[in-house]
């Protein structure tokens, strides 16, 4: 990886973590000519604490960077339970989103996303952990420092850069050491996943579970949370919970033993027992509505959860990471072909103003409903009084799953995006 007499590696762009977000917008700055690093401290392929739903806004992603899906588990919808009802709502097929959503395993998905990139001549570099970002006197960032391997023979190396990018997920190394802290006033989720083999591993609807209890179902508290199926394809089901709080101290849900009690209150023919069990529960957490700001400052660009770009409304945090890098890898090429260091600042500008276009009423509004959901009698009046009525439901899941049209549309588009202009953007 040695580039320069001095011993440094040299690209336009170094890109720090291959998750999503990063092999996004390497994939895309290399199909602009950019000469671009992307490092990660994993080696590929590699276990990612997922939910591994792909709703048709990452299938637009997807389809963006040239990604055949033919053979992937598609799904085509959700069923959401709660309250004595079960409702099914199909992905809508819209002009800007296609009617299926799909599941991956994050071990196979990053993979293949990160190979995308390389195709497309990103050089990607595994098993090195960026440790800080290097600053020049002003406190620009140009560059980062690296530990190639680990152990006795681990390697320290720097690496220059025009435009450093942190898509190293939620700790946001990079971020942090600038001074980027969270802002406490953003939601936060935390939430947990296991694999279990099934014989309903080929159904092709998602199922969304809306109420979780701290006991005996229907006769103990309800907890404020949610939880997941999501049907593989392979024999297995990602299966998981989650809640989310208002602000940056997520909740302090007893995920385990609230996790065991939900999955044997399930139906037996799910089969979600211990013996069923592939791997163990693992638990993460989700930052979002943009829980860390600015997107762009000095050099340093956020793309994914690394600025907490994580969807308040569903949890949702492949689709919004894909297209920030796609919005990055616009303004950098742009930025790159300015002749001073003023110009490239503002054409960066552009990027976090494409993400405030993109999200920022919506994740605004995403902020109120958190704070309503979070109640979790709030949440039961929801679910039993709203579930029932299909049109509701209809404008509810376009609303919660991104999936409405910014232009055009239905007039359910319409009124989402009405919402999201009256709001100030998050
Ligand atoms: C339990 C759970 C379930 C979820 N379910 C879903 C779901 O079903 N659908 C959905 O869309 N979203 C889901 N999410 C959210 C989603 O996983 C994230 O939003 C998404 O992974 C963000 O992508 P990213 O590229 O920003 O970061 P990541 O995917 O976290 O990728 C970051 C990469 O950076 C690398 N890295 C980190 N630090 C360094 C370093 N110092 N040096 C080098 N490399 C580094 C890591 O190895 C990793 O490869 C879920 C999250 C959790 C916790």
């Amino acid at each position: 990886m040695v580039d320069d007499l001095a011993g440094n590696a040299v690209a336009d762009v170094v890109v720090v973590g291959a998750g999503p977000g990063g092999s996004s917008t390497a994939y895309h700055l290399a199909q602009l000519g950019i000469d671009v690093l992307l490092l990660d401290k994993a080696s590929f392929p590699r276990d990612k604490i997922c939910g591994d739903g792909l709703t048709p806004a990452a299938v637009h992603e997807l389809v963006h960077m040239g990604i055949d899906t033919s053979g992937w588990m598609k799904n085509r919808g959700l069923t959401v339970i709660g309250g004595g009802h079960r409702v099914h709502l199909e992905w809508p097929d819209q002009k800007s989103l296609p009617g299926y959503g799909l599941t991956r395993a994050r071990g196979e998905l990053d993979a293949e996303l990160a190979a995308q990139a390389v195709r497309a001549g990103a050089r990607l570099e595994e098993n090195v952990t960026v440790t800080g970002p290097i600053q020049d006197s002003s406190g620009r960032v140009c560059g980062v420092t690296a530990r190639i391997g680990r152990g006795k023979d681990a390697q320290e190396i720097s690496v220059r850069a025009k435009l450093v990018v942190d898509a190293g997920g939620v700790a946001a190394r990079l971020a942090t050491r600038v001074g980027l802290h969270k802002r406490v006033n953003r939601p936060m989720g935390v939430a947990a996943r296991a694999y279990f083999r099934s014989d309903r591993g080929n159904e092709e609807w998602m199922e969304s579970h809306l109420e979780l209890w701290s006991g005996t179902p229907g006769e103990s508290d309800l907890l404020p949370g949610y939880g997941w199926i999501f049907p593989m394809g392979n024999g297995l089901v990602n299966v998981g919970l989650g809640s989310v709080s208002s602000r940056a101290d997520a909740t302090a849900l007893p995920y385990k033993q609230v996790f065991r009690q939900w999955t044997a209150s399930l139906p037996s023919e799910w089969g979600f027992t211990p013996e069923n069990q592939v791997g163990p529960l693992r638990s993460a957490a989700l930052p979002m509505s943009f829980n860390r700001a600015p997107a762009y400052s000095s050099g340093l660009v956020l793309v994914g959860d690394a600025g907490g770009m994580v969807s308040p409304f569903n949890g949702e945090g492949i689709a919004p990471a894909m297209k920030a890098g796609r919005f990055a890898a616009a303004s950098i090429a742009q930025a790159l072909s300015r002749t001073s260091r003023a110009g490239c600042d503002r054409a960066m500008s552009e990027y976090p103003e494409m993400l405030r276009a993109e999200y920022g009423g919506y994740y605004q509004l995403g902020r109120v409903f958190v704070r309503l959901i979070e109640n979790p009698q709030i949440m039961r009046l929801c679910t039993n009084r709203g579930l029932p009525i299909p049109r509701l439901m209809k404008l509810v899941h376009k609303l919660l799953s991104d999936g409405y049209e910014r232009a055009g549309g239905d007039i359910d588009d319409r009124l989402i995006t009405a919402l999201t202009r009256v709001v100030p953007a998050a």
